[in-house]
């Protein structure tokens, strides 16, 4: 779509939380568009085809939060079929790597930890996660390496306010078809500019200008959604400066999370949409999803300086990774039944820079102060901004929405 030079909304990024304001936007009788850097919808829910038979997300993937996830309906609408199958998380690990017993040790210790962050938080005062650890707990390491998942980074860089405000109904679906193509389906419908990279948003004068790489336009309101990183590290600048946002996106980083897809010979053998992760007792560790769907591959998952350290080793440093890390586990004779398929490289990806934010210690208020409209013309969405539901693809999209009510509440008050 070309650009108009004048419109009444500009939406920057077309992830889940630019596609949520849009669509909120859209019976509303103001013009708008969504201005997006790549060419496709979705931001950060990105399915590939990995071979025509394995389905990847090689963003989001679970519909966390499923009751109250604004997507389940949308894939209802669209008819995007939902998977109800059991995450392959805690217990259900699979095979001798981790045996039962050592499992539910471990399982134990990290509940333990969970509860203490908890604990803590009620006092309200913020301080890392690191520092709830257990001394000497054996499984430390390993904790370190669930937060990483989780958080995308280790717990010496994890607000314990903001890690409790997270809100989980522990209901995760999937969508067999991926969550970047119901996002990127969602999207189709929407007047977007692909290809179009924002650089600057002049707040000056009376109309919001908007210079970007095809052209420059003008707007009565701009909701920005782009991640945090690429706010903090002036890839979007504002004019005057911002520098309260500046600072809250820097506090609000995106750790890293990645995943790769091996194709798995003989995948009978192993159960579909089981669990492989080992008890490695070390913080530098992959978890493993066997199967998903059933399919014949094995997806892997990384997170925090590991996931960077292999990133910067170069494309195929995950695979080869993961590849070591099961055929330890399950021994030699796998080495010949996986194929690397493909991998993502968040961290290094123009513009995501990263994966998902959390807060850093002493800084869980950030995402209010992200939040916050600016001379109710300029409006800030995105999941960094989410009060309970940030880091996730649904609180996103409702972030999304939030700030289309924002701008329809000043566009109101005129
Ligand atoms: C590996 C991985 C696994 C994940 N797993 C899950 C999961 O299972 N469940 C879940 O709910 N969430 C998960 N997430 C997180 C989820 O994907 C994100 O929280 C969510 O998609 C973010 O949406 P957003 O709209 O805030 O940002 P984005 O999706 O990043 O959208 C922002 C958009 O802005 C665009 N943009 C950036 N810069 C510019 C610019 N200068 N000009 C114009 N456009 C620009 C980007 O291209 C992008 O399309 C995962 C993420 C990753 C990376």
């Amino acid at each position: 779509m070309s650009l108009s030079s004048s419109v009444d909304v500009a939406i920057i990024g077309a992830g889940a939380a630019g596609l949520g304001a849009a669509h909120a936007l859209r019976d509303s009788g103001l013009s708008s568009i969504v201005l997006e850097a790549r060419d496709r919808a979705g931001g950060r829910g990105h399915t590939i085809m990995a071979t025509p038979e394995i389905t990847f997300d090689l963003g989001c993937g679970w519909l966390h939060s499923a009751v109250q996830n604004a997507f389940v309906g949308i894939a209802g609408q669209l008819g995007f079929e939902i998977d109800k199958t059991l995450p392959p998380w805690r217990e259900r690990a699979w095979g001798k790597a981790f045996p039962q017993e050592e499992r539910a040790d471990f399982i134990r210790s990290l509940d333990e930890f969970f509860q203490r962050v908890h604990d803590a938080a009620k006092s309200g005062r913020d301080g890392a996660a690191s520092l709830y650890l257990e001394k000497g707990n054996r499984w430390n390491p390993m904790i370190d390496a669930i937060s990483t998942y989780i958080n995308g980074a280790e717990t010496d860089r994890v607000s314990i306010l903001d890690f409790d405000a997270y809100e989980d109904s522990n209901r995760n679906w999937r969508i067999r078809r991926g969550y970047g193509a119901l996002m990127a389906a969602y999207g189709a419908t929407l007047p977007v500019a692909f290809n179009c990279v924002v650089t600057l948003i002049d707040h000056s004068a009376r109309r919001l200008r908007i210079e970007t790489s095809l052209g420059s336009l003008v707007a009565d309101k701009v909701i920005v959604t782009v991640p945090t990183n690429l706010i903090a590290q002036g890839a979007i600048r504002f004019h005057p400066a911002l520098p309260d946002k500046v600072g809250a996106a820097a506090h609000l980083p995106l750790g890293l999370a990645d995943k790769v897809m091996l194709a798995l010979d003989e995948a009978d053998a192993l159960p579909k949409d089981g669990n492989l992760r080992g008890a490695t007792m070390r913080t530098e560790m992959g978890t493993f999803h066997l199967r998903p769907f059933g399919q014949p591959c094995i997806e892997g998952f990384f997170g925090g300086r590991y996931a960077q350290a292999l990133e910067d080793e170069g494309d195929g440093a995950i695979a080869a990774a993961s590849i070591d890390e099961i055929v330890a586990f399950l021994g030699n004779d796998f080495r010949r039944k996986l194929k690397p398929l493909k991998e993502s490289r968040w961290a290094h990806d123009p513009f995501a820079r990263g994966s998902y934010s959390h807060a850093l210690p002493g800084h869980a208020g950030k995402r209010a102060v992200l939040a916050a409209p600016v001379d109710g013309r300029l409006f800030f969405a995105g999941e960094a901004t989410s009060a309970n539901f940030f880091s996730t693809a649904h609180g996103a999209h409702d972030s999304g929405e939030r700030a289309a009510r924002e701008v329809l509440g000043a566009m109101a008050e005129g």
